[in-house]
């Protein structure tokens, strides 16, 4: 195998990636070549704009983590990072003041907003940035491409009694960072994503692959609103390519993040065996899913069988990402599951 796409959201997906990135170079992954070029299909319906700036949360942690510029307590962010901006917004009464936008990280957002204005598509500012992060480590071997070029956004329903509807909808990143996804979402509504175009180089990406990835990311605000961009289902659907996931939910929670949350909202089980399922199994024609085989993690061992029965291949192995050997090792195992 030398092409692997993949399709991703921020934290959860940068780190399999850095960890699949570091199995694949030093040959720790069987059938797959250890200079195989990885596409990264990156989420940015969690993308916005603060103080007239475009801000693209997945596609920097992909960018910074893969580039060796994560801030890797935070998991998100520049390491190094200060704030003086941020606090200098607040003390002007600027709103919002929940978002963590840091000094270094804000030279990102200026100029991508810079070369947005100036009429360029998000697909080539995100080309323009990784080659400052990524080219040097990865030459051209690493792609990071945005899921579109089109503005979608993720928003949340909230239960609100103030409101006359008695809800009210808020951005993603409100519902998260200053919400901390602490109220129940009723609803997820993914604004624009209907009308929306694969990026350039999304389809082929998926169509040519001789792998497709489905990370540990979030199987709703992430890998969800990846597969709604119109034709994308199709693509995996349709791809000669295996397409193997890793279950993001472990023991019936998510490791980190508010997956459980977003699963809950669209009424899915929360469970490692109930993710694949509403991923659902391949059958080759476009009703069907798009999994060919799923990873659960050893706690849920007992899943395995269901997601069988479902007609997708199946083990259970660690998927905690507490290392990029233990990662590597997980990418391993997906890639031995379909080949
Ligand atoms: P976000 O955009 O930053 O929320 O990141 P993603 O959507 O890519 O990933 C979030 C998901 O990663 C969450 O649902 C977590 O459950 C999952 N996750 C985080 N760390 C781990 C881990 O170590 N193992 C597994 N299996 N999942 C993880
Ligand atoms: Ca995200």
């Amino acid at each position: 195998m030398h092409h692997i796409t993949a399709l991703s959201g921020g934290v959860g997906g940068a780190t399999f990636l850095r960890g699949l990135l570091h199995g694949v170079r030093r040959g720790l992954v069987p059938g797959v070549d250890r200079d195989a070029e990885v596409t990264v299909v990156a989420n940015t319906a969690d993308d916005i704009w603060l103080h007239g700036l475009k801000v693209c949360p997945d596609l920097d942690t992909v960018m910074y983590t893969l580039g060796e510029g994560i801030d890797l307590e935070r998991g998100w962010g520049r390491r190094d990072e200060t704030w003086n901006a941020k606090d200098e917004l607040a003390a002007y009464g600027v709103e919002p003041t929940w978002f963590g936008l840091g000094d270094r990280d804000l030279a990102t957002h200026l100029v991508r907003t810079e070369m947005l204005d100036a009429g360029y598509p998000l697909s080539q500012v995100t080309e323009a940035l990784c080659r400052r992060w990524l080219t040097p480590t990865h030459g051209q071997a690493v792609r990071l491409l945005p899921m579109t070029d089109d503005r979608v956004e993720t928003h949340v329903a909230i239960a609100d009694p103030d409101s006359p509807s008695g809800r009210r909808v808020v951005h993603f990143q409100e519902y998260w960072v200053r919400l901390h996804a602490a109220v129940p979402a009723e609803a997820v509504v993914v604004v624009g994503l209907e009308d929306s175009s694969p990026g350039p180089g999304v389809i082929d990406a998926i169509t040519e692959a001789d792998l497709v990835v489905v990370p540990p990311s979030n199987p709703v605000v992430s890998v969800g609103t990846i597969l709604g961009v119109p034709r994308v289902r199709e693509a995996v659907t349709a791809t000669r390519a295996p397409v193997v996931g890793l279950s993001p939910i472990i023991g019936g929670t998510h490791v980190r993040g508010m997956a459980h949350q977003m699963l809950t909202s669209i009424g899915v089980e929360v469970g490692a065996a109930a993710v694949a399922l509403h991923y659902g199994a391949r059958t080759g024609d476009r009703t069907g899913g798009v999994l060919d085989g799923w990873l659960v993690d050893v706690t849920d061992e007992a899943d395995v069988e269901r997601v069988r029965r479902a007609g997708i291949a199946c083990a259970a192995v660690p998927l905690l990402m507490t290392s990029d050997e233990a990662t590597a090792a997980m990418a391993a195992a997906a890639v031995s599951l379909v080949s």
